[in-house]
């Protein structure tokens, strides 16, 4: 069996129905076939994800990825699906507090005048001024507060349900199967091959892959450096409605923890807690880890807000970040072979950015370059040319 598209997208997580959506609000109007071997996304990082968004950030390209990204998530049930059927992004700007201490303070000062210097939205909070917004957070240890005051949090699966609507209800056509394999010629994509046997030509092929666009970029012989990395999330229920709600608000140590307000009214006052493990091994590992919950969340959660020391229905999951070597996205076309669009490697930031990753794609694919945005400097190609670019701001 074999059949024709203008572009087919691989993965239809956040990043692949923006993409699909973003390029039918930019007017074009071939066949946009997304192929998505799960439907349920039980395993897709939008849907396993924190839902964080800051522009705090030391590169210029992504503080504006993020600004672009933070217009539309204000706007997003509005503006994604129909009267009848809205999504509830529930983007909420709490803004993303980093608490410094003596051990942090230097390296976070460099890095809040890196940040300005990049364009971002952000300021110093003196001690008094934290002691006001956060009245029972312990404080006696902390120098200051760096805070994104337009920064905040959304529901990664609202957002990814609202993405994958409004691709479809745009004319995105989606395909339950598996990418095994990329056809190309002459330097050029010509298509691909699923699961089923069905061959797809398409003369653009675009990897939104997630934790998997190193593996599907080896389908077409090409090595980039995507690999996925487990993140253990934890969410747990307050033991008394809470008088104020949480910024992102990240602990000197690295533990960080964001408000997740009932659906109802009355309902539990929870939060979501998140530690990154930079010792975590290399692999697709989705076990929880009941464990991390006692030796890295639990006592950092104490020591900094001893009333949350009776928390309940404590509840941990995993998800895979899908890392490259400095932590940013790999966006562009492969210069070795024409066609093949990268939109993945996000290292743990995909969903804040993903409203302008769309856009990316979208202008790669209709225009042939990226107008909006310069994002040269994440080009696939730049880890075998050892043109890699650290962020100081990754957590
Ligand atoms: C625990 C956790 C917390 C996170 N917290 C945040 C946060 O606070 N803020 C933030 O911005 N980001 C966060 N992220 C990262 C964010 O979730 C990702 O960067 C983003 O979701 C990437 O979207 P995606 O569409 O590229 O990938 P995914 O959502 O993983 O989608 C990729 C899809 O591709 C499909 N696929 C793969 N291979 C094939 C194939 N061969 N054929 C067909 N389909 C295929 C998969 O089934 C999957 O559905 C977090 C991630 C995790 C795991």
């Amino acid at each position: 069996m074999s059949e024709r598209a203008d572009i087919v997208i691989v993965g239809g997580g956040v990043v692949g129905c923006s993409a699909a959506w973003h390029l039918r609000q930019d007017g074009f109007t071939g066949r946009i076939l997304v192929i998505e071997r799960d439907p349920s996304y039980q395993r897709a990082s939008s849907y396993l994800a924190m839902g964080g968004i800051r522009q705090q950030f030391c590169t210029p390209v992504t503080v504006q990825m993020v600004q672009f990204s933070v217009a539309l998530w204000k706007k997003f049930d509005q503006t994604l699906g129909t009267p009848m059927k809205r999504p509830h992004a529930w983007f909420r700007q709490r803004g993303y507090l980093f608490l410094a201490n003596g051990a942090t303070s230097t390296a976070l000062t460099k890095r809040y005048h890196e940040e300005k210097h990049a364009g971002a939205v952000v300021r110093m909070v003196a001690v008094d001024e934290l002691r006001r917004m956060l009245p029972d957070v312990m404080l006696d240890d902390i120098l200051f507060g760096v805070l994104g005051e337009e920064d905040g949090y959304a529901n990664p699966r609202e957002v990814l349900a609202g993405f994958r609507a409004g691709a479809e209800l745009a004319g995105a056509e989606f395909m339950v199967d598996e990418v095994t394999a990329i056809e190309h010629a002459q330097g050029a994509v010509t298509g691909v091959r699923v699961a089923a046997g069905t061959r797809i030509t398409a003369p653009i092929v675009v990897n939104a892959a997630g934790p998997w666009a190193g593996r599907v970029a080896a389908l077409t012989g090409l090595k980039v450096p995507v690999e996925p990395l487990r993140q253990i999330l934890f969410r747990c229920t307050l033991p008394h409605h809470w008088p104020y709600r949480f910024p992102m608000l990240i602990d000197p140590g690295g533990v960080h923890w964001r408000h997740d307000d009932a659906s109802e009214p009355g309902g539990p006052d929870k939060i979501i807690l998140a530690f990154t493990n930079w010792r975590e091994e290399i692999g697709e590992n989705f076990a929880a880890d009941e464990a991390r919950w006692q030796k890295d969340f639990y006592p950092a959660m104490v020591n900094r807000v001893p009333q949350l020391r009776d928390v309940t229905d404590v509840h941990g999951w995993s998800g895979l970040y899908e890392m490259t070597p400095d932590h940013n996205p790999v966006l562009g076309p492969h210069p070795d072979l024409s066609g093949f669009i990268f939109a993945n490697g996000f290292s743990g930031h995909g969903l804040m950015m993903s409203p302008a990753t769309g856009k990316i794609v979208s202008e790669l694919v209709r225009l042939g370059r990226s107008e909006m945005f310069d994002v040269g400097i994440f080009a696939p190609d730049r880890f075998a040319r050892g043109a890699l670019v650290h962020d100081a701001a990754t957590i």
